[in-house]
């Protein structure tokens, strides 16, 4: 290897091994650092508990006074953990987390420092927002955001190794009451999906019915490179994924990284993110090996789904934070590296509540049935019509990479039942089903679904949203995003699918139907326009493309150049309208800032593979060329010669990469797009295209040139030393 690589492979080997540290037990540090209930009740007085109580279940504002008094409670208890500052954290639109730090600390007159927090300083900061995305929500004369304390999701420390932190988790809106951020969508939605399943539960008989939520169970992948490596490639650095890398000799072939031995090394960085994590309370709950080597991943327990996408972002900044403790970088990114498996994030769903129970779940009991068929068709109904806006929700220039890819969910959207809930659902679609004139007895497939087998083993790795059992996974997420955007547009389709239902129960409740009756006339509608969405089959296999949009009428949308526009489109508009979760004003700067975000992250990549193609690789091949052009003349004047094929092969390939990279830069130069969505078609049709041919030339350089004068890590080092 040359010079730089090597060297950063021998900082790797002598790597300090890592001190042994005393292992603490969990009782011990389980939710320490979390002000939740628990630590209220210890904190306040029983009526000011009361009230806070009220307001973290229900989301109703809390007075004034109690306010006051929950803010020095809340900052003593972080006081007493070594905090000095407090922050809201909030979540803009760019899927990171967003903080801003203030001192409990003021000085009175005579120069004593005191500290102060009030409780209007708890409801509400005011962080400067004009350089946040807003998509223009707000003229930046106007820059005034608002983050507000969201009660429901409790307090924490975020500790630093010699630092403490208070942290405020929030909601962050516009002056006029917008919302810039991924969190006032998600309980909105929430609420929207409440207040429909309770419409269809209501019709449906049930009297008790406790507050509804959506649960989410993440699942993140990641990837984990050495430090000394990583540093020495820009492209990691800058856009988290390799722009060049010639195919190492050894990928994935022999399935031997899944579920394998996991490296000591990686063991002791997941643990001590793990024992992060328990501290503030999150339940991570699995971790293992993924299929592409160098790749791993970490699942917590599901949580009602505010939380757990509260709890989601804190568990990405905690592998970033703590793989920089431990000397590796790790990568979010869904593509890092070609022709290795890309990283995804399952999101698991359900709805339900304390009276009813998780309503995807199917049960013992055939009334239960009822209501778990009737919300399974919901969301089956929902992914047929709001396909398009699944796909636009997980719409990144870098899921792009994944989506359709072989190896990832399609960018078609469809939905897998499994063999036998299937079975159901066209039975009920066909009239397969008996229901006797005296609207007594019927038999909805209810026997089949009572046995159904929770087979983990059912699987269908293809789809990309499958119901599993008791929950939908929406597979399709990308490992770099928040899980909001998801959640929000799951909680939303199923809202209206609920509605709609609830409308035709009405009808068919007033003709004197039995409920099992109406049911059974409700969901066969329901299947016969929407059941083309249900899928058990080969989601990668080219027919399936084919027959899906040909047959099905399903769309098929490839890029974010082609996703992120249906934000804009009349029946998505009218569904968050409807629903109360996003007005159009609201919608429409999302699809701004996606779409902005989209052509900025192509255009950093272009301009590095531009870079480090003329400024690293084409000067590498040059070099080795000239040492060979000198070698070959030296050795010609003693009479013999070299064959010269491979130094044509070179400069053929160090000419083509250059003039790529020349037209190139003169694409980004193009700023003529008649509209945004002009403009992203560019980059997915012209710039990407562009960058690939690009590195088509430089990975041949990587296979011709002496490995001694490669200057960057090669895939190899980068994906099996650890
Ligand atoms: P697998 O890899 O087999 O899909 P994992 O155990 O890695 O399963 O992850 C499954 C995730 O689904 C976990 O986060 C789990 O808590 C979550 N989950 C389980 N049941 C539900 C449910 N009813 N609603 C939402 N999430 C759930
Ligand atoms: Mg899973």
């Amino acid at each position: 290897a040359n010079e730089v690589r090597s060297q950063a492979i021998t900082e790797v080997l002598n790597r300090p091994a890592a001190g042994t540290e005393e292992i603490t037990p969990l009782c011990d540090t389980w939710a320490t650092d979390v002000f939740n209930l628990a630590k209220m009740e210890e904190a306040l007085s029983k009526n000011a508990f009361k009230a806070v109580k009220k307001t973290v279940q229900t989301g109703e504002p809390l007075d004034p006074a109690t306010a006051d008094i929950v803010a020095a409670a809340m900052k003593d208890w972080a006081m007493s953990k070594g905090a000095k500052f407090f922050s809201h954290v909030f979540f803009p639109l760019t899927n990171i987390t967003a903080e801003k730090h203030d001192g409990f600390i003021i000085t009175n007159g005579d120069g004593h420092a005191i500290t102060e927090f009030t409780g209007s300083l708890l409801i509400k900061g005011e962080p400067d927002g004009s350089s946040f995305p807003n998509g223009s929500l707000r003229m930046t004369n106007a820059a005034r955001g608002y983050t507000a304390w969201d009660p429901t999701s409790p307090a924490y420390i975020k500790r630093t190794a010699n630092g403490a932190t208070l942290m405020i988790p929030s909601v962050f809106m516009s002056w006029t009451g917008e919302s810039l951020d991924k969190k006032i969508p998600l309980l909105r939605s929430n609420a929207a999906m409440d207040a429909a399943a309770r419409r269809v539960l209501t019709l449906m008989g049930e009297t008790d019915i406790a507050p509804l939520n959506a649960s989410c169970g993440p699942e993140q992948e990641y990837f984990l490179v050495d430090e000394h490596l990583a540093t020495r490639r820009p492209d990691l650095l800058l856009a988290g994924r390799t722009l060049f890398g010639a195919p190492p000799a050894k990928g994935q072939e022999f399935d031997d990284h899944y579920f394998g031995a996991i490296p000591e090394r990686v063991q002791n960085f997941m643990q001590d993110v793990e024992d992060k994590l328990y501290r503030l309370g999150i339940p991570a709950k699995t971790h293992h090996n993924e299929v592409a080597p160098g790749q791993f991943e970490i699942a917590p327990y599901h949580e009602t789904a505010n939380i757990a996408a509260d709890h989601q972002q804190i568990v990405m900044t905690t592998l970033k934070a703590t793989a920089a403790e431990h000397g590796f970088l790790c990568l979010l990114h869904e593509k890092p590296f070609a022709g290795l498996n890309g990283s995804g994030k399952h999101v698991n769903w359900s709805v339900g509540n304390e009276t009813q129970g998780n309503l995807l779940d199917p049960g013992t009991s055939p009334e239960h049935n009822l209501n778990f068929l009737l919300f399974c068709g919901a969301v089956i109904r929902g992914v047929h019509k709001f396909g398009p806006l699944l796909r636009a929700v997980i719409a990144t220039a870098s899921n792009d990479h994944r989506l359709g890819a072989n190896e990832a969910p399609p960018a078609i959207l469809s939905v897998y039942l499994g063999d036998q809930l299937e079975a159901v659902f066209e039975n009920i679609k066909n009239g397969k089903i008996s229901v006797s004139s005296d609207g007594g007895e019927m038999d909805l497939g209810l026997s089949q679904i009572l046995n159904f087998k929770r087979d983990p083993g059912d699987r269908n790795r293809t789809s990309p949203f499958a119901f599993t059992g008791n929950r939908f996974e929406f597979r399709a997420v990308g490992s770099s995003q928040s899980v909001s955007g998801p959640l929000v547009a799951m909680n939303t389709m199923l809202a209206e699918s609920l509605n709609w239902i609830a409308d035709q129960l009405e009808v068919q409740l007033g003709q004197g139907k039995t409920h099992a009756e109406a049911v059974a006339v409700v969901l066969k509608e329901l299947m016969e326009v929407h059941g083309s969405a249900v899928f058990g089959g080969d989601g990668y296999s080219s027919e399936w493309h084919e027959a899906a949009v040909a047959e099905r009428g399903l769309r098929n949308l490839p890029t974010s150049a082609d996703a992120l526009p249906v934000f804009t489109e009349p029946d998505v508009v009218e569904l968050f309208e409807s629903t109360g979760v996003l007005s159009a004003v609201e919608l429409n700067s999302r699809y701004e800032v996606y779409s902005e975000q989209y052509i900025n992250s192509i255009a950093v990549e272009a301009k590095l593979v531009i870079d480090l193609a003329k400024t690293v690789i084409y000067p590498a091949a040059l070099k080795y060329a000239s040492e060979l052009a000198t070698t070959f003349t030296a050795v010609e004047s003693l009479g013999a010669s070299f064959d010269a094929t491979q130094v044509k092969v070179i400069a053929e390939n160090a000419n083509l990469l250059l003039a790529t990279v020349g037209e190139l830069s003169a694409e980004l130069e193009r700023h003529d797009f008649a509209d945004t969505k002009a403009h992203m078609e560019h980059c997915a049709t012209v710039i990407r295209p562009l960058m690939e041919k690009a590195r088509g030339y430089a990975d041949t350089l990587e296979t011709e040139v002496d490995d001694a004068a490669w200057p960057l890590p090669k895939y190899r080092e980068l994906l099996f030393i650890k």
